[in-house]
């Protein structure tokens, strides 16, 4: 006991810690007395009676009423988790999860990971007490093919429902079956946006409860005519209102990292040129990548006096809500996936937001008092222009990665499958094809080995093949480290203005002997690896040490399921054209071809291409004929992002059921003609031999 170990434990509370202790019991005070100031609350009694007489619930409420961060923890209040299941929350967006989750621990008063967790790809922050778990959509969906009718958990929220993203829907259908056989469990599905009765109807009817939201009156401004450079609008606009309007945060909508931080520097500069003439002006970016550390400075008050402006892309227009925003400046521009099965191509495109959207985002000014919202568009395009709806992201992706998911689930009948909005047969097909090409599917459209293996890791298709590919190769250690990286986000290298030239220079060194970004990659992991994952090596290479880290926990991973999926671990030792092969082996149906031109004709599509400067592979000289790359983007023109060379021939040997040889190496006509076979190369067979007919009614 403690007298026998000579102390009481009252000598060890020093004044200190008393104050301390006291300091956090007035926080959770504090915490728990705004919870009771949350539009939920009030019907905390109502919504679990509710929920304990119907299976199936629709939530409808305001962002910020509540949703997320209250009816989690009121089921776990009441006594949802003491059987010993947990409550699964599932959110659209990685930064909403681990935010989330965040606060709510801190409200329940538990550590992170303990009770309350989180877990998203590639990272997996819960524990075995963890009975409130907030996580991505593509988490819950991966968690259905180790178990598919959930049985660990007792009530699954499907939150955010209303952005309709790829993953959401499939997961609306999948839970809608589970909810058949297992009676005990709980489905919640929760939407921020009115239209709830499509929700009730996809759920047979399942009653829609409404948690009044209080809205302010929003004042809403438009530009007189229609901006040419929204973000120089942007700007001028955040720093007329910090110097005319009375207090109140800034909520600016941009629609990507790049964006943010361009408008972050431009903002710094120019407040820093008016000095001390204006208010302090706190700026706060958030975006997908932002690291954890920061992103908690969102909800942090501005100093008395100062004004917070908060840059951030569409996840604050309704997967967060930050407290205290009076004015919204809305450019009108997001980022959307859009997808063309005919060529197969996948783009990222600013693109004008939706009707209801824009008004999403003007509410998000008039939470806790009236507001205003600075559209930087034109009433008229406002009215005549937008869409009124966005289109769910299922009719606008590639869908092999999710049918590959639904076959691995034993779901094979996927024009019968419970969509809430079906996806376009054309787009269905397209992916049944890109996996046959792949070996995922065999000719009946059955998952082969190589496609059971494919879908146990969470990555794209053709990154997943090239993986499985690399057994062959006898390079599976390389391939990871590759795909590490190529997962651990699009910065790996840094370019300071003041010292491109050493920067570059570094950069070169790693892109030894020309042979690739992919190579580069790895040279990258491998040099970080050798210099014992030293933080000056990364300073001296122009490297993001955030990445690096990033890759290293993701390559552990990615470990790991090689062992589950029994691949060899198995080093090439430099062999750069086995790296290479394997790497075909998933991408080849990506790949261009030089033209005298310097631009690039991708073989599958026929389209214009150029190297993407960032690519090491955009200076290199003679530059490289034929290429693989990892992804298209449009921004002025369609560049390929992670670039590498290859050989021709291996297009035969890899993909002989993709590409027939006519002629290769004939050199390019004189006169290219507009259309037909004019390709120097191997050219891409009429149909891959897949029998839709047996099993794909079209
Ligand atoms: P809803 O899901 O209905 O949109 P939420 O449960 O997300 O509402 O938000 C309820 C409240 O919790 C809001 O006032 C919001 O500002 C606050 N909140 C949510 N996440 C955090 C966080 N990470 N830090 C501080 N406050 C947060
Ligand atoms: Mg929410």
């Amino acid at each position: 006991s403690a007298a026998m170990a000579g102390t009481e434990p009252e000598d060890d509370v020093t004044d200190e810690l008393a104050d301390e202790i006291d300091a956090k019991v007035t926080l959770q005070k504090e915490l728990q007395d705004e919870r009771k100031t949350l539009p939920v609350y009030k019907f905390k009694e109502e919504l679990l009676k509710a929920i304990a007489e119907h299976q199936i619930i629709v939530v409808v409420g305001e962002t910020g009423s509540g949703k997320t961060t209250q009816i989690p923890q009121y089921l776990h209040e009441a006594g949802y988790t003491a059987n010993g299941l947990k409550i699964a929350c599932t959110q659209p967006r990685r930064v909403a999860a681990m935010s989330v989750a965040a606060r709510v621990a801190q409200e329940m008063g538990v550590k992170l990971g303990h009770e309350v967790g989180y877990s998203i790809r590639f990272e997996d922050c819960t524990s075995e007490k963890t009975v409130v778990k907030y996580m991505t959509d593509g988490t819950l969906l991966r968690e259905f093919l180790g178990e598919p009718d959930l049985a660990s958990y007792g009530v699954v929220v499907v939150d955010e429902a209303h952005e309709r993203t790829l993953t959401t829907d499939i997961l609306l259908g999948l839970v809608k079956d589970v909810a058949r056989f297992r009676p005990d469990l709980k489905l919640l599905i929760s939407s921020a946006t009115l239209n709830a009765e499509k929700f009730s109807d996809f759920f047979d009817m399942a009653p829609v409860f409404k948690i009044p939201g209080r809205r302010y009156k929003v004042d809403i401004h438009y530009t007189v005519a229609p901006e040419a450079d929204y973000v120089d609008a942007a700007v001028a606009t955040v720093l007329q209102l910090h110097v005319t309007q009375p207090p109140g945060d800034i909520l600016l909508f941009l629609t990507g990292q790049e964006e943010i931080e361009t408008v972050d520097e431009i903002l710094r500069r120019r407040t820093r040129g008016l000095g001390s003439k204006i208010a302090e002006l706190v700026i706060c970016p958030i975006y997908a990548n932002l690291p954890t550390e920061l992103q908690a400075k969102i909800f942090e008050p501005a100093p008395p006096g100062a004004r917070k402006v908060v840059l951030s892309t569409n996840i604050a227009e309704t997967s967060l809500t930050i407290d205290g925003i009076g004015y919204v400046v809305d450019p009108g521009f997001c980022k959307v996936k859009s997808y063309s099965p005919r060529t197969g191509t996948e783009s990222l495109l600013v693109r004008p937001i939706s009707k209801a959207s824009a008004d999403q985002r003007a509410g998000r000014s008039g939470r806790t008092g009236p507001g205003k919202c600075f559209r930087l568009f034109t009433e008229h395009s406002y009215r005549k222009d937008m869409e009124d709806e966005t289109v769910p992201e299922i009719q606008r992706s590639n869908l092999a990665s999710v049918v590959l998911s639904l076959k691995a689930l034993g779901i094979n009948d996927l024009v019968n499958f419970d969509f809430m909005d079906p996806p376009a047969s054309e787009a269905l097909l397209k992916a049944l094809e890109d996996l046959f090409a792949l070996g995922a599917l065999n000719c009946r459209g059955d998952l082969t080995k190589t496609g059971r293996r494919m879908a146990e890791l969470p990555l794209d298709p053709m990154l997943a093949k090239a993986i499985v590919a690399s057994e062959r190769y006898g390079c599976s250690e390389e391939l990871i480290t590759i795909a590490s990286m190529l997962s651990a986000g699009n910065a790996v290298f840094y370019r300071p203005r003041d010292r491109a030239p050493v920067a570059d220079a570094a950069r070169q060194r790693l892109n030894a002997g020309n042979a690739g970004d992919h190579i580069a990659l790895l040279n990258v992991y491998t040099e970080w690896e050798q210099s014992g994952h030293s933080a000056q090596w990364c300073l001296d290479h122009f490297v993001q040490p955030r990445t690096m880290r990033r890759a290293r926990d993701v390559r552990e991973q990615l470990g790991a399921l090689l062992e589950r999926v029994e691949i060899e671990r198995r080093s090439c030792a430099g062999d750069l054209d086995a790296i290479r092969k394997a790497i075909t082996a998933g991408f080849f149906r990506n790949i261009a071809q030089r033209r005298r031109d310097g631009s690039y004709r991708t073989v599958k599509s026929w389209r214009t291409v150029f190297v993407h400067p960032s690519s090491g592979m955009a200076r290199v000289e003679p530059p490289a004929g034929w290429v693989l790359y990892h992804e298209l983007v449009e921004t002025t023109k369609e560049y390929m992002r992670q670039v590498t060379e290859l050989k021709p021939e291996w297009l035969l040997e890899i993909a002989p059921h993709y590409y027939h040889n006519n002629n290769l190496n004939k050199p390019e006509p004189k006169k290219a003609k507009a259309h037909g076979q004019t390709s120097s190369g191997p050219v891409v067979a009429e149909k891959p031999s897949l029998n839709l007919k047996d099993f794909f009614d079209v």
